[in-house]
């Protein structure tokens, strides 16, 4: 049996349709919607990636504001165009595009951002918030995952769940919240030292592959009937591939998030999210 496709394309759509909504909103109340992206450098794959932000921003109504500095920049340039937009009241909502050129400090400039301006959810007083179940903007790609599991009414509390991969980006937060009061899974948090992965895999109900390694999760990984979620984006010479091996294990997983058309949507839609709560709050 072929598994449900868990279609982020969809559960986005869905998503920009009520950020619509309170764009429009907030605006017939006079206060604006404003995301600021700060890219440094001529990083193609970050190019690409602040033109797609820009493109979801304005379309939901949202104005975005669009800061390049050259890869000649100082860090106390990059700490001064961040403060630049703290101070816009246009601006309720920054983006520092990472990874900053060489030399350059990405996590200085992060931790600049004003909390409260702060899109990506990554302040580090946004992630104490979260680690404490205190609101706040929450990091893009696991917030995005907990709505799409809640789209597919995917069962979360009671349910074990393995987390593959331990960054601050995906992993650790992906763990918090599905093991946060409320969603109360069980969480294992595997790594790249966690002796005999597939079976520690196994044990999933709810299985998250955040690694960045090409179709490293085949069915040996998947327990029958688990919900599978594909994190990866991996660039190859077939194109973009996930972490797990679809055509595989969809036909042992009951559900299965595809690369693309995944989590990638609904990490973009939750920095759409983060801005419109940043401004219903500001
Ligand atoms: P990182 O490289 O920061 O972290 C990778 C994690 O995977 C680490 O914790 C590492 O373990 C673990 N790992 C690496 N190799 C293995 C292995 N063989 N077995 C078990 N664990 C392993 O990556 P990110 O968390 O930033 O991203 C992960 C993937 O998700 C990438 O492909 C990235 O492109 C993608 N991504 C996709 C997004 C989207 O919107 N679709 C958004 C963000 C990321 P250790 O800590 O021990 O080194």
């Amino acid at each position: 049996m072929s598994a449900q496709i868990i279609s982020g394309t969809a559960v986005a759509a869905v998503v920009k349709n009520r950020i619509r909504d309170e764009v429009a909103v907030l605006a017939a109340e006079g206060r604006s919607v404003g995301l600021a992206t700060l890219l440094v450098g001529e990083d193609p794959a970050s190019h690409m990636y602040v033109r797609y932000k820009h493109k979801d921003a304005h379309s939901v109504g949202i104005k975005s504001i669009d800061v390049k500095l050259p890869t000649s920049v100082s860090q106390s340039e990059v700490l001064a165009a961040v403060d630049e937009l703290n101070a816009r009241d246009d601006v309720t909502g920054i983006i520092v595009q990472l990874p900053l050129p060489g030399g350059l400090d990405g996590e200085a400039a992060v931790e600049r951002v004003l909390p409260s301006k702060d899109a990506d959810g990554l302040h580090p007083f946004n992630l104490g918030r979260l680690l404490i179940g205190q609101p706040g903007p929450l990091p893009a790609t696991p917030s995005g995952i907990m709505t799409m599991l809640d789209h597919y009414d995917v069962e979360i509390a009671g349910r074990i769940a393995v987390v593959v991969g331990r960054s601050f980006l995906v992993g650790r937060p992906m763990a918090l919240m599905l093991g946060a009061k409320g969603r109360d899974a069980t969480v294992i948090q595997a790594h790249s030292r966690t002796p005999d992965l597939p079976a520690v895999c196994r044990q999933a109900d709810i299985l998250v592959a955040a690694v960045g390694r090409p179709m490293m999760f085949d069915a040996q990984y998947v327990k029958p009937g688990a919900v599978v979620i594909d994190v990866g984006t991996n660039r190859t010479d077939d194109g973009l591939v996930g972490d797990v091996a679809f055509d595989e294990v969809s036909h042992v997983a009951s559900a299965i998030s595809p690369v693309p058309g995944g989590v990638g949507p609904m990490t973009r839609a939750s920095l759409l999210t983060n801005t419109v709560r940043l401004a219903s709050s500001a």
